[in-house]
């Protein structure tokens, strides 16, 4: 008999995870004076621990993603530049979507479900300290959503400095903007201040 595979139950991640590893990198329109939240392996590894936690034993020590750091921000512009593509309705680079592809495939396969305390979880095996690996609730992320694609507005921020990528949620359907609190408030007060400059 062959002893069971080692599992770990992993939560579905949202459709908007995806988008906010690709908004790590925001103020693109600034470049080269965007702003990079991750700056080193390190930075990889505490946004993982706060928004994608996988409990592989491995995980959150940046030595271990030292050496996935690069090929990790390489994967990340190819998820921003997909659903950017999307979001101005252009189809995206077939590069993006091979490299998307390529960690997408590095991926724990997914053997089931499981209810717990009236949830469900995906039963994962124990993932690979691959770049699919340590990165797998992205991945399966901007997979639903590329997937749900035709059926969600997915956006970029009407601020030009900004350009995050966003799923607009709201009922009418009229949010252009990827945060009010800072965008959104940021267009209204510039606006207030041209208008008040006129007058
Ligand atoms: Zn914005």
């Amino acid at each position: 008999m062959t002893a069971p595979r080692a599992t770990i139950l992993v939560p579905a991640p949202s459709e908007e995870l995806c988008l906010g590893f690709a908004n790590t990198r925001y103020w693109r329109g600034s470049e080269p004076a965007a702003t990079e939240q991750l700056r080193a392996a390190k930075d990889l590894a505490d946004w993982l621990t706060a928004h994608a936690s996988m409990p592989t034993g491995r995980r959150g020590r940046s030595g271990d993603l030292d050496d996935l750091f690069d090929a990790a921000i390489v994967l990340r512009e190819a998820i921003y530049r997909i659903f950017l593509s999307i979001s101005e309705g252009r189809a995206p680079a077939t590069d993006d979507l091979d490299i998307f592809n390529r960690a997408l495939a590095q991926t724990p396969a997914r053997l089931g479900v499981s209810a717990r305390a009236g949830a469900y979880s995906w039963v994962v095996a124990s993932p690979s300290a691959s770049l699919g690996g340590v990165l797998a609730p992205v991945l399966w992320s901007a997979a639903d959503l590329l997937t749900h694609a035709g059926e969600r507005r997915i956006r970029r921020c009407a601020n030009d400095k900004c350009q995050g990528v966003f799923i607009e949620r709201s009922r009418g359907g009229t949010r252009r903007w990827c945060d009010m609190s800072s965008c959104g408030n940021r267009a209204k007060s510039h606006r207030h201040y041209a208008r008040s400059k006129k007058s």
